[in-house]
């Protein structure tokens, strides 16, 4: 893991870097933001350049050398001065990392591992969501017991801090008032809002902002081999995480939207546009596929806003579907004056009605019929004009 490994955040890594490059290192952090944005990377990175023997100093950073004996240990997360407190498996015995199961340490350390391979990784042990009071007594007997290890600084690190417990928030607070010589604690949450304001105004919050759509499309074609045209359909879906946006790397979206537009121009049809559109949702009502039906909607709304931006610009220099230009120009001119705030109102309705999974049918044939009337009014009303 490297600085650059982590996308953007370009203000947080200057900040992290300068707080190292003049030895002005807080008691504790509390980094907030979504998960996919690089909070828990960013963490690391912070703890391997804090700690690594040889920095490399430039004007504006400091990076780790990579190759110490610190970086070495850092290439596995087995640094003796980093410690990872996660929440851990409920049940007996799975409240303190001494007392866990064989099975669940294998897990944690295969998965502390893919970390060490991908700062994007998210640490999620099997039914654990709790972080309880057992583990921050763990992190307190560490914090007293030794210090840190050949002159670093010791960086623990507790993600979804917003999983402790209220027990173990109140010991945690504790921890948090005393002293501790070379160490800083860092906190990531994606609910700041969850955890004591006791905690949070103890620490230095760094909001760590979701990734512009732009950043992300880069990512997923220069680090995941995705072409162009489908990086940018993804990201626009990935409300700027990293994480969830690769989760749909997977998903046939450019054949999603293919269905959607042509679920459109089946609505959009002559007269005998009836029979053939309710088979087409029938069939996609069968399939029961509420994720799916939730894209191709959010897809068919990316594709009409883009129409919306010829019509209401006249060019189709900013559209988000570069590979469909031609048939988005062609439909922008066939519906130029059409009520395309009142379509989009429409769809986005009909996403939040799947997504509280109200029926398939019940969504998509209202929407489609209001979106043929909605251009077919537009319509006769050019043919009228002219
Ligand atoms: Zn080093």
């Amino acid at each position: 893991m490297a600085w650059t490994d982590i996308i953007g955040q370009d203000r947080i890594k200057h900040l992290l870097q300068r707080m190292i490059h003049e030895q002005r290192l807080p008691q504790a952090m509390l980094f907030s933001g979504m998960a996919g944005t690089g909070a828990v990377g960013l963490a690391i990175e912070f703890a391997r350049t804090s700690n690594c023997i040889d920095p490399i100093r430039t004007t504006t950073g400091i990076d780790a050398c990579g190759v110490c004996r610190s970086c070495a240990q850092f290439r596995h997360l087995g640094h003796p001065n980093l410690r990872l407190t996660v929440a851990l498996p409920a049940g007996k015995g799975g409240e303190v990392e001494s007392e866990m199961k064989a099975d669940v340490i294998e897990e944690l350390k295969t998965q502390i591992l893919a970390l060490a391979e991908d700062p994007y990784f998210e640490i999620r042990l099997p039914n654990a969501t709790q972080i309880k009071i057992g583990a921050i007594r763990e992190l307190k007997r560490t914090l007293t017991l030794s210090a840190a290890q050949e002159g670093g600084r010791r960086v623990c690190l507790i993600v979804h801090a917003d999983e402790m417990t209220t027990e173990a928030s109140n010991a945690f607070l504790k921890t948090l008032e005393e002293p501790h010589e070379g160490v800083t604690i860092i906190l990531t949450t994606e609910r700041p809002e969850r955890m004591l304001q006791t905690i949070t105004s103890r620490c230095q919050e760094v909001v760590v902002p979701p990734l512009g759509d732009d950043l992300l499309a880069e990512a997923l074609h220069r680090c995941d081999g995705i072409p162009e045209a489908d990086a940018t359909l993804i990201a626009s879906f990935a409300q700027g995480s990293y994480t969830r946006a690769r989760s749909f790397m997977n998903e046939d979206m450019r054949g999603y939207r293919q269905d959607v537009v042509d679920l459109l121009r089946l609505a959009l049809k002559g007269q005998s546009f009836r029979i053939p559109l309710t088979e087409a949702l029938a069939e996609i009502a069968e399939g029961k596929d509420k994720v799916k039906v939730e894209m191709m909607l959010s897809l068919l709304l990316l594709w009409l806003r883009d129409a919306y931006s010829i019509v209401k610009t006249g060019t189709s220099a900013s559209i988000m579907n570069v590979d469909q230009r031609d048939a988005l120009e062609k439909f922008a001119a066939s519906f130029g004056n059409a009520d395309y705030p009142r379509v989009l109102r429409a769809v986005e309705h009909s996403v939040r009605l799947v997504h509280r999974n109200v029926n398939l049918t019940l969504v998509l044939l209202p929407l489609l019929l209001d979106i043929r009337r909605v251009f077919h009014e537009a319509r006769s009303a050019t043919m009228r004009a002219s």
